[in-house]
């Protein structure tokens, strides 16, 4: 019997904005010192009235646009109840029944919903003093939950989906996204079904035949995965912990599990609650949010920028960048919008494969002190028309282009002599100088050539644009 892979995604994300979801204080997530940026509304003080923050509102709404999900005309947010010191209402504010956004899909996976909710406050557990601390500077921000339907296949499939989601979070300047500070989290639900088919039913002995694996088999949620290599390992792990279970004939527990880095294994954290009972209920502290009433979220649309896929499609169909290429390019912002300025000036393919080539070979490297894409520019129209040596290009970007590539070019003697009407004069010095390998040339040793441009870039003084110089050899000596 074999067992099919079925995996489902649970991800949060840090939303980016200047307030925190439902109050004034400071949503900063570099803040160190802790318990700064509090109020009585974000502490959970009685009394106190909650707002919401609208541009929160907005970016899930933007995220959902994009995704190509429905946006709710009517949400609301619920009370999500349940005690724990991270949380001093004795509730998270979340949404229940009427998420923002509604199915969607990205990266080949279709979404159940994307909501918003509010993020709790960080417990830090001193082990050597015993006890534990609060730090309440997160509680409050503004959180984003996106549920992924079960139909993720492996673990490479869910990496590369999360990957994307922090991809497109970061062009929407929804979240920075960054895993390892906790701005993106990722809890993987997985099982796997069989794929064949019988079932037996002791009271009705006649084999019951289901459609090829739709029963869903019982899941386990693994938590706490902070990067994509992990998000990867620990699903692998997990596939195959449970088929193995499946094959010696025991049982899936349904549980939550952790990831130890160190063994490289999953580990059970706690057995579900069958289901738990959050008693969600509208928080009557809040309106329900009309969408349709708010006017500048009318034309949502507009503020949509070019999207990671879309990005990757337009490179490959119109510069035929090679996928490696056209990836690390849209994968930062850094390069695509240097890229992108670039490209629209150089405009043909060559050319701006070219560029991509410099980029990535050269630009990637330098750290801070890129050029002015029109120096990059017209550097990249240098070397296309031979104007200067790919070298000799590499020299200027590598040193620091404050001025035009021509300019320095010129003034560090690197420009390539192109000019025919000089070259040929040089072709013709060597060749009276050479009489024994013209000789050679014209009896047929083509090898020869060769050595007759080396004697022009000689006389050049290494200026000489090489091509030209074989074509004139080529021509002069027919
Ligand atoms: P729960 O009620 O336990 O929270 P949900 O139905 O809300 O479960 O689903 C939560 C997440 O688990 C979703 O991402 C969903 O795709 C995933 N999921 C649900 N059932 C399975 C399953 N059998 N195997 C893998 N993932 C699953
Ligand atoms: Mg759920």
């Amino acid at each position: 019997m074999t067992y099919q892979p079925v995996i489902g995604l649970e991800i949060h994300a840090q939303l980016q904005t200047r307030t925190k979801m439902f109050c004034n204080s400071v949503n900063d997530p570099d803040e160190k010192r802790p318990n700064v940026n509090i109020c009585p509304i974000c502490l959970g003080h009685p009394g106190t009235l909650p707002t919401i923050n609208k541009k929160a509102v907005e970016h899930v709404l933007r995220l959902g646009l994009a995704v190509g999900g429905q946006l709710a005309d009517r949400t609301e947010f619920d009370r999500k109840n349940y005690f724990y010191p991270d949380l001093p209402k004795g509730y998270q504010i979340s949404q229940y029944r009427l998420p923002l956004v509604t199915g969607g899909e990205l990266a080949g996976v279709a979404l159940t919903r994307v909501h918003l909710e509010e993020d709790t406050a960080r417990l830090i557990h001193d082990h050597k003093n015993g006890g534990s601390l609060i730090d309440f500077n997160r509680a409050g921000v503004p959180l984003m939950e996106l549920v992924t339907e079960p139909m993720i296949k492996s673990a490479k499939e869910a990496g590369d989906f999360a990957r994307e989601l922090q991809l497109l979070l970061r062009y929407l300047d929804v979240s920075r996204a960054n895993m390892e500070k906790g701005e993106l989290r990722v809890e993987a639900n997985v099982s796997v079904k069989r794929s064949s088919i019988s079932r037996f039913d002791l009271k009705d002995p006649s084999p019951k035949v289901e459609p090829l694996g739709t029963t869903l088999g019982i899941k386990v949620e693994i938590k706490n995965l902070n990067s994509f290599r992990v998000v990867e390992r620990a699903i692998d792990y997990e596939l195959k912990r449970q088929t193995e279970l499946l094959e010696r004939g025991e049982k899936v527990v349904q549980e939550t599990r952790g990831w130890d880095e160190k063994k490289g294994i999953t580990f059970s954290q706690r057995e579900k609650e069958s289901a738990h009972d959050y008693r969600y209920f509208p928080d009557p502290d809040l309106p329900p949010l009309r969408f349709k009433e708010i006017p500048e979220w009318q034309n949502l649309a507009a503020t949509i920028p070019e999207l990671p896929w879309q990005k990757r499609a337009r490179y490959e169909r119109e510069f035929g960048l090679r996928k490696e290429a056209l990836e690390i390019i849209s994968a930062e912002r850094r390069f695509y919008t240097f890229f992108d300025q670039v490209a629209k000036q150089l405009v043909k393919p060559e050319l701006v494969g070219l560029a991509a080539n410099y980029l990535l070979s050269d630009l990637a490297g330098l750290g801070s002190v890129w050029p002015a894409a029109d120096h990059f520019v017209e550097l990249i129209q240098m070397i296309g028309v031979n104007e200067i040596s790919s070298r000799a290009a590499k020299d200027i970007l590598t040193t620091g282009l404050k001025t035009s590539p021509r300019q320095a070019a010129a003034k560090r003697e690197l420009l390539q002599q192109s000019d025919e009407t000089v070259l040929r004069d040089l072709v013709n010095q060597a060749i009276s100088k050479n009489p024994k390998v013209v000789a050679d040339y014209q009896n047929g040793k083509k090898a020869s050539l060769q050595f007759l441009v080396g004697q022009g870039m000689k006389l050049s003084r290494g200026r000489a644009n090489p091509q030209v110089l074989a074509r004139l050899f080529e021509e002069i000596l027919a």
